[in-house]
């Protein structure tokens, strides 16, 4: 989400009207003013009022993204990029009112390149879509936020969830972006190569960034092999420094990481929890038919 001015408000946008027209004029039915599109696209998963944009435009392609940023930029109008409005702490909402390009069309696995590990999309497929896709080669895309988002939004808020222990967050598995700044120009931040030394690290200066710096519209991402067991256990323990200790020892000890095991530490913090149960430990682990560690397929708990 960027303004054209960080002080811009909904009455000091005289040239939303001019903005509009042209819009329409060079994207046709790719923009919609029409009061339930514009709802659908503001905040719904969260306290916070929806506060629409005043527009949503249906991007198929990064020189739509273009036009929208160059017309946006010369009527100094905010643009809040779409993936799938999973987000949860208003992202999407557009309080000063301006211009919602909807990224979800923007949906093609450019490239997948199984020998080297990583895949070339652009930011509207989601990581299910993505999941689908790449079971056939055995390969898949770690990071689960839990809700079913798009690649651009979840790089966008630097999206974790339960794989994070074993697989990192989108700041490790995003290798390069493409983008649009604000004045309208597309850069490419890094290129497909595991290791490099060369100029500024742009990436991780983008994945998070809420869409603050530019619109992305292409993503190169980091794959990882499917394990060949997945094996989940639960472990009381007598009390949440015993559990945390445990989640500790197994985080350092052989049995993760590179071996392909991932435990998720769980303390039950909230206060229902602790009353029902004795602090836990929920854990999930993965093995690959090269480690040399494997859970007992028959094992119900951590060993
Ligand atoms: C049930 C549930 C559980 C969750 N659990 C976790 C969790 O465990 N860990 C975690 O990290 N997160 C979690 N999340 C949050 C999740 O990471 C985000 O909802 C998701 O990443 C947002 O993706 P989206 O495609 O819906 O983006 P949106 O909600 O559409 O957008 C999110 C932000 O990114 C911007 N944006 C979207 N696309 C682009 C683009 N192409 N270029 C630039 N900016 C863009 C938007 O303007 C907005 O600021 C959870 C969400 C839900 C609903």
């Amino acid at each position: 989400m960027f303004a054209a001015d960080a002080t811009v408000t909904r009455e000091s946008m005289p040239g939303l009207p001019a903005a509009l027209e042209a819009l329409q004029a060079a994207l046709g039915n790719k923009v919609v003013t029409s009061h339930a599109v514009r709802e659908q696209h503001a905040n719904i998963t969260t306290y916070l009022p929806n506060e629409p944009a005043d527009a949503v435009v249906f991007a198929q392609s990064t020189q739509d993204v273009q036009i929208v940023v160059g017309l946006c930029a010369a009527h100094r109008i905010p643009i809040i990029p779409w993936g799938t409005g999973t987000s949860l702490e208003g992202h999407v909402n557009a309080p000063q009112g301006g211009i919602c390009i909807d990224l979800s069309g923007m949906n093609r696995i450019l490239a997948v390149h199984a020998e080297d590990l990583d895949c070339v999309i652009e930011p509207g497929v989601t990581r299910k879509r993505l999941n689908e896709d790449l079971r056939d080669q055995g390969l898949f895309f770690p990071i689960d936020p839990g809700a079913d988002a798009s690649l651009g939004g979840m790089a966008s808020t630097r999206a974790s969830g339960t794989n994070a222990v074993r697989y990192g967050t989108m700041k490790d598995n995003v290798l390069a972006l493409k983008a649009v700044l604000p004045n309208g120009e597309i850069i490419t931040t890094a290129r497909r190569a595991k290791k490099s030394s060369a100029g500024y690290d742009l990436t991780r200066l983008f994945v998070g960034a809420e869409g603050t710096l530019g619109i992305i519209t292409e993503l190169t991402l980091r794959l990882q092999g499917i394990p060949e067991t997945i094996t989940a256990g639960v472990c009381p323990f007598a009390s949440i420094e015993d559990a945390c200790n445990a989640v500790i020892a197994t985080i350092q000890s052989a049995a993760c990481g590179r071996r392909g095991t991932m435990p998720i530490g769980r303390s039950c913090p909230c206060g229902r929890a602790r009353r029902r149960w004795p602090p836990t430990c929920a854990c999930r682990s993965r093995a690959s038919p090269n480690a040399s560690w494997r859970p007992s397929a028959t094992s119900s708990r951590w060993d």
